[in-house]
């Protein structure tokens, strides 16, 4: 086991290193790694920097709540996405499951400061070596990971958690405190009712007693309904967590 952790370890320490050259394209970038993406690829890219939901953090049509949280709101306490899943946002983020898991990176540094920018207004808010931030990647079946060979919301989260301590956050992550325990079916086709009950009773909390007055961040690449997030949420605030931010690395917009 501590070989291959020590092996997973390197692998991710070469991916963070692999430079100079665009995590998307390959093509050159002379200021690797402060730019990951050339700057072809970067403008390509879709922030979610307008109007967005006060929920669940997609990007909205109109001012206020989204659609999706109004007929069924999260039970995260808020979620976050520095990204708009269209376009290249979205082909690059579901690449980091297919094949290129550097572009993990670029995400994770992007959604790290998307959170920070959120505990920046929060009041009193603090992270301490007694009490750090949980930060939980929403967790694939063994099945699944072994047949992938790696989680990419882990990836995800190591890296968000890695900014974070060098913004001076107390930080850790926590793998084995979620789980999950039944393979879900493809949710692509389904709306947010068959979601809901394709996900209800898919997620497990191991390790209850860690979670008591805990600030937990979860993450994912993706939010496309909010119903995974939202169930995994509402096991963590069941078993104590004080509150649970959903952090993703693209967010489907609000459809009108
Ligand atoms: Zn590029
Ligand atoms: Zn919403």
């Amino acid at each position: 086991m501590t070989v291959l952790k020590g092996l997973k370890k390197r692998i991710r320490a070469h991916f963070s290193m692999r430079g100079f050259t665009c995590d998307a394209c390959g093509g050159e970038v002379f200021d690797y790694p402060a730019h990951r993406l050339c700057a072809k690829c970067e403008e390509s890219m879709r922030p979610n920097d307008g109007r967005v939901c006060g929920k669940c953090g997609r990007k909205t049509l109109a001012e206020g709540v989204c659609l999706s949280c109004k007929s069924r709101m999260p039970r995260f306490d808020q979620g976050f996405s520095p990204f708009v899943y269209r376009g290249e946002s979205a082909s690059f983020v579901n690449r980091i499951k297919t094949g290129n898991p550097t572009l993990a990176y670029y995400f994770a540094e992007k959604m790290a400061y998307c959170l920070i920018k959120r505990f920046e207004e929060m009041e009193n808010f603090k992270t301490e070596v007694g009490d750090p931030l949980m930060i939980i990647p929403i967790p694939l079946t063994k099945e699944r990971l072994r047949a992938r060979g790696y989680n990419q919301a882990e990836l995800l989260a190591d890296h968000v958690c890695t900014v974070l301590q060098e913004k001076g956050y107390c930080a850790e992550v926590c793998n084995s405190v979620l789980q999950k325990t039944r393979d879900t079916a493809q949710q692509k086709h389904m709306d947010y009712v068959s979601r809901i009950e394709n996900v209800a009773g898919a997620y497990h909390v191991h390790e209850r007693k860690v979670c008591r007055g805990r600030t937990i961040v979860l993450v994912d690449d993706v939010m496309t309904t909010g119903a995974t997030g939202s169930e995994c949420a509402s096991r963590l605030l069941s078993a104590g967590a004080e509150r649970v931010f959903f952090l993703v690395g693209a967010a489907l917009p609000e459809q009108k």
